[in-house]
């Protein structure tokens, strides 16, 4: 089977290591054929600018895939980068990420999401039931857009929820169901796979994914899923995507991989 991957970090996240070039060596070498690059998108206010890379780095990091489009015969790149759902930034990532810098794809996804006017970080305390909502309602908005080729991990409230609940089911139903209407694809995310489990009610769990948004998400058959390692080192460029594959294998969940692979590499600048 073929393995694609649309989720790679590099260095200039700052939280990331290796550059393009790694990566695309890396991904000869664990039989990765379609490596899409998703660094996390810089902000023209400098917001969150500890864990992505600034402004001023953006036409290295765009010039750098370029190269690496001819420079590695056997392997197809994508240039994308993986974006914070910010309403007032929606142009910039329209005009000038996909435009003036002629990215192939963008990634949607929300670390952060507005509550009470104020954005607040998954990472933290433990959500709240009227905080699952308003992370919902922004996932669905980031999928309404159009903007977006995927939504990266939609499961990742998972890192501050204790303990399963309505309000979390909803919460899933909310975003899958909007998924489903748009039909874009959701995330499995395997670098979840890859960090260390939590104590959560009797057991112990991933933060992320977690079992059963998926399960909620297997109910509607027409949800699309892509599976996606999230690399931030060259030797994760494939990770625990076979681990992830299995999740929806098992849970007979439609991977597409394939078909966006065929879709954004038919559609990719040279
Ligand atoms: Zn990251
Ligand atoms: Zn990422």
């Amino acid at each position: 089977m073929s393995r694609q991957n649309f989720h790679t970090h590099t260095r200039l996240c700052k939280h990331a290591s290796g550059w393009i070039d790694d990566y695309c060596q890396a991904a000869l070498a664990q039989k990765v054929s379609v490596l899409g690059f998703s660094d996390h998108t810089p902000f023209p206010d400098g917001r969150w600018f500890g864990v992505r890379m600034s402004l001023e780095e953006l036409p290295e990091y765009a010039a750098a895939i370029r190269q690496a489009k001819t420079a590695y015969p056997g392997l197809a790149v994508l240039g994308g980068m993986e974006c914070e759902h910010v309403p007032e930034y929606l142009d910039f990532f329209r005009d000038t990420l996909l435009g003036q810098f002629e990215l192939d794809y963008l990634a949607g996804t929300l670390h952060s999401y507005q509550y009470r006017g104020k954005w607040t970080a998954l990472y933290g305390s433990a959500i709240t039931d009227d905080q699952l909502a308003a992370y919902a309602d922004q996932v669905a908005a980031a999928i309404n857009s159009g903007l977006y080729a995927f939504i990266a991990h939609p499961d990742l409230f998972g890192v501050s929820l204790r303990g399963w609940s309505p309000a979390a089911e909803a919460c899933s139903r909310t975003i899958v169901e909007a998924a489903v209407a748009g039909q874009v694809p959701l995330e499995i995310n395997a670098y979840g796979l890859r960090k260390k489990t939590i104590a959560d009610g009797d057991g112990c769990r991933h933060q992320y994914p977690l079992r059963r948004f998926w399960e909620i998400a297997a109910e509607y058959g027409r949800l699309l899923v892509v599976a996606n390692s999230d690399a931030h080192a060259p030797e994760d460029v494939w990770g625990n995507t076979d681990d992830a594959m299995n999740l929806a294998r098992e849970l007979h969940l439609h991977v597409v991989n394939d078909a966006l692979a065929a879709h954004l590499t038919a559609s990719s600048t040279h």
